[in-house]
């Protein structure tokens, strides 16, 4: 009986290996279809200042719906990308397409904006990032320094010397960089004050729950401490409860990201979300002069 049962065992986990691999091969052929035929979209979540929760700025966000498999996450195609040399073209897109929203929202927004754009290892040690961003910036006509490109730690820490290199020549083109996911990865002390970024963003896993995790929060008090000592800004996301929100005002977050604000719109939302910003802003500008 005993060995009946461990086989079934075996049989099922052969099958579920099976099917991963025929799913992985799915993604990978349907993958090269996706941005031809317009499946790939962005979604842009609203990056807040806590003390009056006005939008600061956006993260565009990647989206994947296949029209047969449904909505796809990133976390599971952008590694595929990346291993069958996608990333290149998926992320060029991405830039410009986030960057020419900006360059529509600017013109209407009472406030500066800025526009975060995920950028993958891959894209970091291509070669062509530089060439890449230069581009975008000269078609959209966007002030340089309202894009900000988030590497992760992880990817920046596996070869600061190279990240180091690449992230000079992009800070000479007046963009600013942020260290993405920061706390999950290996920093050394020594290569991140050399690094000329700008924001360091505080991982989802630090922030979520920290109002009952002693251990949570007090990473991301060193994180906020370690981003003051250096003078870069810090930015919270996955923030989900006020609980989170009020310890991130507290520690002196410049900004946050999260469900609790927002969640990632569409562009009708933005768009959306930004009027009754803008209105609001004005309302509240007449409020003060009549009270004087
Ligand atoms: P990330 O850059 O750290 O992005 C933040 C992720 O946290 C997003 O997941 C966002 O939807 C999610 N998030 C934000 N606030 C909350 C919250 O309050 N609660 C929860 N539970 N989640 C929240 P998403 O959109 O699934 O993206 C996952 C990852 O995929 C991103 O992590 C990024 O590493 C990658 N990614 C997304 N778009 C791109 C892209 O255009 N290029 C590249 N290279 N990577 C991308
Ligand atoms: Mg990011
Ligand atoms: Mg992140
Ligand atoms: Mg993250």
């Amino acid at each position: 009986h005993a060995k009946q049962n461990g086989r079934a065992r075996w049989m099922m986990f052969d099958q579920t290996m099976q099917e991963g691999a025929l799913r992985r091969l799915t993604l990978e052929a349907e993958l090269r279809l996706a941005l031809p035929d317009g499946q790939l979209f962005l979604q842009y979540q609203p990056i807040v200042s806590p003390k009056d929760g006005v939008i600061r700025g956006f993260e565009a966000l990647l989206r994947w719906r296949h029209p047969v498999l449904g909505m796809i996450s990133p976390v599971e195609f952008i590694p595929v990308a990346e291993e069958i040399g996608l990333i290149g073209e998926i992320g060029g897109w991405v830039l410009g397409e986030a960057c020419r929203a900006l360059s529509v929202w600017q013109q209407t927004s009472a406030s500066v904006l800025s526009m975060s754009v995920n950028v993958s290892a891959v894209q970091l040690n291509d070669g062509r990032l530089v060439e890449l961003v230069t581009r975008v910036l000269g078609e959209t006509g966007i002030a340089a320094d309202s894009l900000k490109l988030e590497l992760t730690e992880s990817a920046v820490m596996a070869d600061p010397e190279h990240a180091l290199a690449i992230f000079k020549q992009l800070k000479s083109l007046g963009v600013r960089l942020s260290l993405d996911d920061f706390g999950t990865g290996y920093s050394s002390l020594s290569h991140l004050r050399r690094l000329p970024i700008d924001t360091l963003k505080i991982d989802r896993s630090f922030v979520s729950a920290m109002d009952t995790h002693g251990d949570k929060r007090q990473i991301a008090e060193v994180v906020v401490m370690l981003a003051r000592s250096m003078g870069l800004d810090v930015v919270a996301e996955g923030v989900e409860t006020s609980a989170e929100l009020n310890i991130l005002r507290e520690m002196g977050s410049d900004f946050v990201q999260g469900y609790f604000y927002f969640r990632p719109l569409d562009v009708e939302a933005v768009v959306a979300a930004l009027s009754r910003q803008n209105a609001g802003g004005t309302i509240l500008q007449h409020q003060q002069l009549g009270s004087e």
